[in-house]
């Protein structure tokens, strides 16, 4: 009697449509054995090119992550105990004499006050809008309004801001060491603006160009200049505007932040903690992922998925598969 031909791992997810826990299934092993003998198949077969094309190609995740703006039940539960902060400072202006109105280089004798941060605004990523904080300079005092960011700081995994990493942080750095404050806890820095930098072209990289081109309601308009000045002088109206201002910014980043999350460049890995024994995606903790043939690296090809649920590619990280493989030659 002829033995029944064994479904190879490309085959069974070929009939599985790109699902890799039906093609475990059709195969009868665990899903991760599976993921590990597709990799092992992906990676291995001399027929890799043909290979490739025989995976089905799914965009579902990106039109999915598309649509939605905020972050499901679900997604929340799987970031666990990995915590991503959103933050926005706003500061005053530099205060100072000056000759002329255009083309002056202002010397720093001739500056009265330099800038200073005057509120902040922070919300965990997925949590409830009632969640959001806010410190001012006029509610809290400038040392304690710096306190509420350290600890902020400090507690995060990850931050995400507008330029954050040549503003907000600096500006609060320095406000921390003039306060004979200790650095916060290290956290990993999502900068959006170096994703919009680096990744797209648009006509602008500012968060209200960027959100209104994306669908979502842009910043809160306000009577520019002047707002600042009446919040310095200290009237309530205008530091309530200016509140809902710095909060609105950063609930902004909210759904900014979701749409570019496959575009990010070193995503802080969130599932580090999550203790499963199976890929999961380190954007945003998925396991629903669609095997997706294999990436490139300098010396080898790897097993490579895509996240369902955001849309981020992720590859094998198994070391074993470095070794012989590497002397594959193209
Ligand atoms: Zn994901």
């Amino acid at each position: 009697m002829k033995k029944k031909k064994k479904l190879g791992a490309v085959e069974a997810l070929q009939k599985a449509k790109g699902s890799p826990t039906v093609a475990a299934r059709l195969m009868g092993i665990p899903r991760t054995t599976f993921y590990s003998r597709l990799s092992g198949e992906i990676v291995d077969n001399p027929d890799w090119r043909k290979r490739r094309k025989m995976i089905p190609k799914d965009l579902s995740a990106i039109t999915s992550a598309v649509r939605a703006g905020l972050p499901t039940k679900t997604e929340r539960e799987r970031l666990g105990d990995f915590k991503i902060l959103m933050l926005d400072i706003e500061t005053s202006p530099h205060k100072g004499w000056f000759w002329k109105l255009h083309d002056e280089n202002i010397s720093i004798n001739q500056l009265i006050d330099s800038s200073r941060p005057l509120c902040f605004a922070a919300k965990y990523y997925g949590a409830d809008k009632s969640d959001v904080r806010f410190h001012a300079e006029w509610i809290d005092g400038q040392k304690n309004m710096l306190r509420a960011a350290h600890d902020l700081l400090s507690e995060a995994d990850a931050v995400i801001t507008q330029n954050g990493e040549r503003f907000d942080f600096p500006v609060l750095n320095w406000y921390f060491l003039k306060n004979n404050m200790s650095p916060p806890r290290p956290y990993k820095s999502i900068d959006l603006i170096k994703t919009t930098r680096s990744r797209f072209r648009g006509a602008s990289t500012k968060l209200d160009y960027v959100a209104r081109e994306l669908g979502y309601k842009g910043k809160i308009e306000h009577e520019g200049f002047p707002l600042w000045e009446k919040v310095m002088a200290g009237d309530p109206a205008a530091q309530e505007r200016f509140q809902d201002y710095n909060i609105g910014d950063t609930l902004l980043l909210e759904p900014i932040y979701r749409r570019y999350r496959p575009w990010i460049r070193n995503h802080p890995n969130v599932a580090a903690f999550n203790g499963l024994d199976e890929p999961a995606c380190p954007t945003c903790g998925s396991v629903n992922l669609q095997a997706d043939s294999w990436t490139l690296l300098q010396t080898t090809r790897r097993a490579q998925y895509t996240c369902k649920d955001c849309g981020t590619f992720l590859r094998e990280r198994n070391e074993k598969d470095m070794l012989p493989r590497t002397r594959v030659v193209f």
